[in-house]
């Protein structure tokens, strides 16, 4: 085969947005039931093509609730790791009932290759899945040498923190005694308000303003991931509002291919000065031509790049003026490719 030199560094596949959980503020809308799913040719599918590109690392399979291809996730994993990739799965541990459980459906994805664990927690998942499945899950995973992250949804007014799920007695027990204790980490991630109703909140000193903030960065998920939904298309990010922006769909798996549909990207300016310098910047730098556009109060990059797209006073901005910022942004982008690059060769 040959192989692409420049190109993304991980394939995300979306296999299902069927869920065990409904969470309320879920990007995909996520449920039980939703039944749309990737075939397991389609999964193969996708890695072969992605695998073109020898910049490619890791294979992330999510959702939905990507436990629930069952067997296919196992063949799936394998597939993945077969091809030398690290790979990876999301999920919300609903399977982790005990420690029995969890090494039933943990061992052979391990057997298979997989590397790393993602458990997602928090105020919304655990109306679904109560926290004791996600610690069992996590500590039976590292202890099979799976790194493993806990993830808790980051919101200033829930209940449940952080800093709760770095007190639980077994986590702690855990990362302080067992040999593979370094294995697992607990983080917290932005949780991203979806609905007009929404509960949560922020802190004012989350809010990415860009005219406050001076360490907003570029996206490093358009170009540098490629992702496959469960209707086979495929998408220049897994970004929380990429569903809302029609100009992340590529095209279809089924018709054209990843690699394809991945290089076509790179005739899009737009989406080289997303990946360069973020949509916050980009819409920072629209307003010098129109005042009246507001920076939004976001709190993730992703709600900014939604504005961004459905803006028809920024986008008309971008379609008459990006010419007089092309030179300086290539710039920065092939600078950023050069230093990846040589990151990648040591
Ligand atoms: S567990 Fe994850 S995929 Fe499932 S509904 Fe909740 S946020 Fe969505
Ligand atoms: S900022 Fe935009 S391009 Fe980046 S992940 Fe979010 S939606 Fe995708």
């Amino acid at each position: 085969m040959i192989r692409l030199t420049s190109g993304p560094t991980s394939l995300t596949v979306l296999a299902t947005y069927q869920c065990t959980a409904a969470c309320k503020e879920c990007c995909f809308e996520c449920s039980p039931k939703l039944t749309q799913r990737l075939s397991l040719p389609e999964i193969h599918q996708a890695i072969d093509q992605a695998s073109a590109f020898a910049s490619l690392r890791l294979v992330v399979f999510s959702g939905g609730e990507c436990f629930l291809l069952g067997k296919e996730l196992v063949s799936a994993v394998g597939y993945a790791h077969n091809r030398g990739l690290l790979v990876r799965c999301v999920t919300n541990g609903y399977w982790s009932t005990s420690s029995h459980a969890a090494l039933l459906r943990l061992r052979p994805l391990q057997q298979a290759g997989l590397t790393e664990l993602n458990l997602s927690t928090g105020d919304d998942h655990q109306a679904f899945v109560p926290f004791g499945r996600v610690v069992t899950a996590a500590i039976t995973a590292a202890e099979l040498g799976i790194r493993t992250l806990i993830v808790v949804e980051g919101n200033d007014s829930a209940k449940f923190q952080l800093q709760d799920a770095l007190a639980d007695s077994l986590l702690q027990e855990f990362m302080r005694d067992h040999p593979n204790g370094a294995l697992l980490s607990v983080m917290s991630n932005i949780w991203m308000p979806f609905f007009m109703d929404s509960e949560i909140t922020h802190k004012e000193h989350l809010t990415r303003d860009p005219e406050i903030r001076s360490d907003l960065t570029g996206c490093d998920n358009i170009l540098g991931n490629i992702v496959v939904t469960p209707t086979g298309m495929v998408a220049s990010c897994c970004g929380l509002t990429m569903e809302h922006i029609p100009a992340m769909k590529l095209g279809s798996l089924r018709d054209e291919s990843i690699v394809s549909l991945y290089q076509q990207q790179l005739s899009d300016f737009l989406k080289i000065w997303i990946h360069t310098d973020g949509p916050e910047r980009i819409i920072l730098w629209a307003r010098q031509y129109d005042s009246a556009i507001n920076i939004p109060p976001t709190v993730h990059p992703c709600e900014a790049c939604a504005v961004l797209h459905q803006d028809e006073r920024i986008l008309s901005i971008l379609r008459n003026h990006y010419h007089e910022v092309v030179d300086a942004v290539m710039h920065r982008y092939f600078a950023t490719q050069a230093v990846a690059q040589l990151v990648a060769d040591l």
